[in-house]
């Protein structure tokens, strides 16, 4: 039985980056390295599954990236949080801990 294949599902020294691999599936790279990359991938089965997860990496447009909008109820609540510490000072309270220990011997 051999076992060896699944220790060697992993990135080697010799694998070209994801960024590589990226620019390869969107054909951004000169016909040489096309050719050393295609070579890797007919030897490698790390890179070869690879290829086809980069497939679904979109790369972000511009003005894509800007947060979701928070729910108005909750962007209430935080900014009347936040406005009423940053102008009124929450007056510290002092500590009232009693300690109800009582100590029964029977
Ligand atoms: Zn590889």
């Amino acid at each position: 039985m051999k076992t060896s294949s699944v220790d060697s599902f992993t990135k080697t020294i010799a694998c070209p980056s994801s960024n590589l691999l990226l620019s390869f599936h969107l054909q951004g790279l000169s016909p040489e390295i096309m050719t050393l990359v295609r070579h890797h991938l007919a030897a490698c089965d790390f890179c070869c599954a690879e290829v086809p997860l980069l497939a679904h990496y979109q790369r972000p447009l511009k003005g894509e990236c800007k947060p979701p909008d928070i729910p108005i109820n909750l962007r209430i609540l935080a900014e009347s949080l936040l406005g009423k510490s940053a102008v009124r000072k929450v007056p510290k309270r002092k500590k009232s801990v009693k300690f109800g220990l009582s100590i029964t011997g029977s």
